[in-house]
């Protein structure tokens, strides 16, 4: 097991378009989209325009513009014994039915995101993953459904318990600002290059403790990712031996030892 924890955003990280927008792009309904945008908050939104979707008699199965090369990255970070996480601000709805769509939603043994549930009547309702109706998470970085940097702080206790050390972070927009704080040294953040996160990083660069590497396509994310995954493996495997070999050297020091003498009584 390589220990390492491989974090995603979903939208516009492993799929090349924003899942929302293609909802809105889809039905045509920009107008609406337009109209109703100040009026209420992001989440409350796409359940409208999924109300609209489900009248116009359209589904979401044929969201397929996925970066090319990230669907093997994946698969290899997962062979190569990572544990790989979504954390998004999409929905379970849009994330399992694409992920699902590609083959690798056995890959990833967790999707942080907000619910989302197809109704009686077939129509998809979509819920704030942070209730910010009743309660704030606090957060004056993030929006006021979701904290990802909350997400991270829980997943990094959760993984000293797992035996996990490192954490490698892709995402794209300026929620995964918030996260890409709160990485430790050793671990990595991979913000696409050019887009909101990478910009945030780069402004603030003195606040980021992870290593960054940036990356602008499926191909460059698959290399980076892989050459990563192999660097952070050689570099515990030589810790674990120079561990071992300490251990062999102080068990052989130690039995080196002269007997201590029985106290005569
Ligand atoms: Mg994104
Ligand atoms: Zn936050």
């Amino acid at each position: 097991m390589a220990g390492i924890m491989v974090i995603f955003d979903f939208d516009k990280t492993i799929i090349d378009v924003d899942s929302d927008n293609w909802v809105v792009d889809e039905l045509g309904a920009t107008d609406l989209f337009n109209q109703l945008l100040p009026t209420m908050p992001w989440n409350s939104l796409m359940d409208r325009m999924m109300k609209e979707l489900h009248t116009q008699g359209k589904t979401i199965e044929d969201i397929e513009e996925h970066f090319p090369r990230i669907v093997p990255a994946i698969k290899s970070a997962h062979a190569l014994g990572c544990d790989l996480r979504v954390v998004s601000d999409a929905n379970v709805f849009f994330i399992e039915t694409i992920l699902k769509h590609l083959g690798i939603r056995d890959c990833f043994s967790e999707i942080n995101t907000n619910p989302g549930y197809v109704d009686e009547e077939g129509r998809l309702q979509i819920l704030p993953y942070v209730d910010f109706q009743t309660s704030s998470h606090g957060c004056n970085l993030c929006p006021p459904n979701m904290c990802k940097g909350m997400i991270i702080e829980r997943i990094q206790a959760s993984m000293a318990k797992e035996g996990k050390k490192r954490v490698i972070y892709h995402g794209d927009g300026s929620g995964d600002f918030c996260p890409s704080l709160k990485l430790r040294e050793g671990d990595c953040v991979m913000p696409r290059k050019d887009f909101p996160v990478w910009t945030l990083i780069n402004e603030n660069r003195a606040l980021v403790k992870a290593a960054v590497h940036e990356w602008t396509d499926g191909e460059e994310l698959e290399k980076i990712l892989l050459q990563l995954i192999k660097a952070i493996t050689i570099e515990e495997s030589q810790m674990l031996s120079v561990e071992c070999k300490f251990h062999t050297m102080s068990k052989a020091a130690h039995g080196a030892l002269p007997q201590a003498l029985p106290v005569p009584y």
